[in-house]
């Protein structure tokens, strides 16, 4: 027997989210149906409206309501330090650490099995930051502690020595990796704020 085809929609789109198979796609999907009409209505206006007044920063490409965001904005933030990140999520769990320096979310990390190249995330707008941006003394590489965080952290380290920006760097800027303490393999949005806040601690310097 075959399920009628907007319950079967449904299903599919929520198995196309990250961490949900067919069994609690099709969970979700008759819980809804269960719900009131009101309910219902709630939830699908909520996803219908998700990105509507949202952006991405030009200066670090977090999402934010504001263009530049509230981060890049603050002038009480310490612009000497510019953390780099894979995802908006990232940036949510380095806030409710101690850390107030900038950032700059890479959106993603280089995987070949996924078929995303450098050229695909916001290295050469990292780049170009270093190269602009006045009074930068630490670049810190907060990517996930996972194949891919460790690849793109050590492609970015490459290029920010093999730019010509190479003698600014030397002298002035220096490249640091957050501390091993986080699981390997693991996700740097999960990690709990002791844990995150004692990597950032233990960052070294990176070569
Ligand atoms: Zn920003």
């Amino acid at each position: 027997m075959s399920l009628p085809e907007s319950i079967q929609n449904l299903i599919d789109e929520f198995s196309k989210l990250p961490g949900i198979g067919s069994k609690t796609a099709s969970r979700l999907v008759f819980y809804l149906l269960n719900k009131s009409d009101q309910e219902v209505a709630g939830f699908s206006q909520a996803v219908a409206n998700l990105s509507k007044g949202l952006q991405k920063c030009q200066i670090c490409f977090n999402v934010s309501e504001d263009n530049p965001c509230n981060i890049c904005n603050n002038s009480k933030r310490d612009k000497s330090k510019i953390m780099v990140v894979e995802e908006p999520l990232d940036v949510v769990a380095i806030e409710k650490t101690p850390y107030d320096g900038l950032f700059h979310v890479l959106g993603g990390a280089i995987s070949p099995i996924d078929n995303i190249g450098p050229d695909d995330l916001r290295i050469k707008e990292l780049i170009d930051r270093i190269k602009t941006e006045k009074g930068i003394s630490e670049i810190i590489l907060a990517t996930d502690p996972s194949l891919e965080g460790e690849a793109t952290a050590m492609y970015i380290t490459k290029q920010i020595k093999n730019q010509n920006i190479e003698n600014r760097i030397k002298s002035n800027i220096i490249v640091t990796r957050i501390a091993r303490g986080l699981p390997v393999g693991g996700d740097l949005e999960y990690a709990d704020e002791i844990t995150l806040t004692r990597a950032l601690e233990g960052r070294k310097e990176y070569d």
